[in-house]
């Protein structure tokens, strides 16, 4: 099963807009078990368009469009593939219906071409738009065997759809008796070229589980998918893949899952032993706070911290004494635990998480960009650590924020 996707809007090829949903597309696919072996993007122009599709289809089973379902003139991928395929355009009547519902909520009337949205090929499936109005299409050539998948533009709208509609869709077309059953294990603390160095001998002789490596921003996550009949036996073969990689890099691995994160697994523990935290922010200036705000329910075990900026605040929120910064200065280690110290008394709770450091771009107290400084001080005292981060000003305040969460986990789980 080879497919290839075909991104269509004249503001891609202008580079006024990345083009996020191959991304998203190749990765969706992929794990699906379907081969992305080619990727394009054509402006908004019928003649460009067909001359893809026609290349396309030679090297081909699926080809996956997005963008150009939209009401306006320049939206043109369902009728030229339309025409391409010899398929004639009707309403589709669930899309129609739900466009009328949208409208009649509106003060403004519908303009006609609205109505553009809502056609499907009179053959092949039609596939509803959960979060907006254009409907997709499904349509495979009885003839060429080649299928069409036409998603929506927007990211939001593309992702849902993808999910809701074609996805089920394309598992029960093209992998049949098999399925795909697959597992996220996040990593912090370790980069993705060593961690796929670590593993590379796993990575290597893959074949059925596969192991994919993503970076994300200051992590990164191994995707394990098997592709099986029998789902006992597929979950049997994830473990113990599992298993093989965590007596590696175990020390790095945090949790489980795509929509998971470093910030979820801290908060869910502190919930889970009813600890409560607070944050005692310099450099970060509140970043792990909003961080922690990020999650829902997080209110049962984040009462509320402090941004300490200057001296005067270090000593005045969190009753510091002066001798501490006079000696030591801000950006040190027993300023920073001070800070957790005075912190956690002030808000009453279990933990604080301190920070200080350098986000430069000048150096401070002697101290260069990218020193930081976090602890956590508890009931059993206070432990702090020091941090090199290199690059930007924003990369160093987002690393310090991880790190801290990590602190705070590695503390939780002692
Ligand atoms: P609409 O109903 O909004 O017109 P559409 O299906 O016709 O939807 P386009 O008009 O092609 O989609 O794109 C709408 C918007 O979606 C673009 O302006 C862009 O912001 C975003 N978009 C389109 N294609 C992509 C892509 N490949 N990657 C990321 N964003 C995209």
């Amino acid at each position: 099963m080879k497919a290839e996707i075909i991104a269509v809007g004249t503001e891609l090829l202008l580079g006024q807009v990345v083009n996020t949903n191959a991304t998203f597309l190749a990765k969706e696919l992929a794990g699906l078990g379907i081969e992305v072996y080619h990727q394009s993007v054509v402006g908004d122009n019928g003649g460009r368009l067909l001359e893809q599709l026609k290349i396309a289809e030679k090297r081909s089973d699926l080809l996956v469009l997005c963008g150009g379902l939209g009401p306006t003139k320049d939206d043109l991928t369902k009728q030229v593939v339309a025409k391409h395929v010899g398929q004639t355009l009707v309403q589709d009547e669930v899309g129609y219906t739900q466009l009328m519902t949208y409208f009649s909520q509106r003060p403004q009337p519908m303009a006609e071409n609205n109505l553009l949205q809502v056609l499907r090929f009179k053959e092949g499936v039609a596939l509803q738009n959960p979060t907006g109005l254009a409907v997709g299409i499904f349509y495979t050539d009885p003839s060429t065997k080649v299928s069409y998948l036409l998603l929506p533009g927007p990211p939001s709208e593309l992702k849902a759809m993808f999910y809701q509609e074609a996805m089920p869709l394309l598992m029960q077309q093209f992998l049949l008796d098999e399925q795909l059953y697959s597992r996220v294990l996040r990593f912090y603390g370790i980069g993705e070229s060593q961690l796929v160095t670590e593993l590379s001998d796993l990575i290597e002789n893959q074949t059925n589980p596969t192991i994919a490596p993503y970076a994300k921003p200051n992590e990164v996550t191994l995707r394990l998918t098997v592709k099986t009949a029998d789902e006992s036996t597929g979950q049997q073969q994830l473990l113990l893949l599992e298993q093989q990689i965590l007596a590696r890099v175990g020390q790095y691995f945090y949790g489980y899952g795509e929509e998971n994160s470093l910030a979820k697994v801290v908060v869910d523990l502190l919930k889970e032993k009813k600890k409560t935290v607070t944050g005692v922010e310099s450099l970060t200036a509140g970043a792990f706070q909003a961080t922690l705000g990020s999650i829902s329910g997080v209110s049962q075990v984040f009462p509320g911290g402090f941004v300490t900026y200057s001296v005067a605040t270090k000593e005045g929120f969190l009753g510091m004494p002066a001798t501490i910064i006079e000696q030591f200065g801000t950006i040190s280690r027993e300023c920073v635990e001070a800070m957790a110290t005075y912190g956690r008394r002030k808000a009453q709770t279990d933990y604080a998480v301190a920070f200080t450091g350098v986000a430069g771009p000048e150096t401070v107290e002697g101290q260069v960009v990218g020193t930081v400084f976090i602890a956590v001080a508890s009931e059993k005292g206070v432990i702090s650590a020091q941090y090199h981060f290199p690059r930007d000003r924003q990369a160093i305040r987002q690393r310090a924020v991880m790190a801290g969460l990590d602190l705070l986990r590695q503390e939780l789980l002692k």
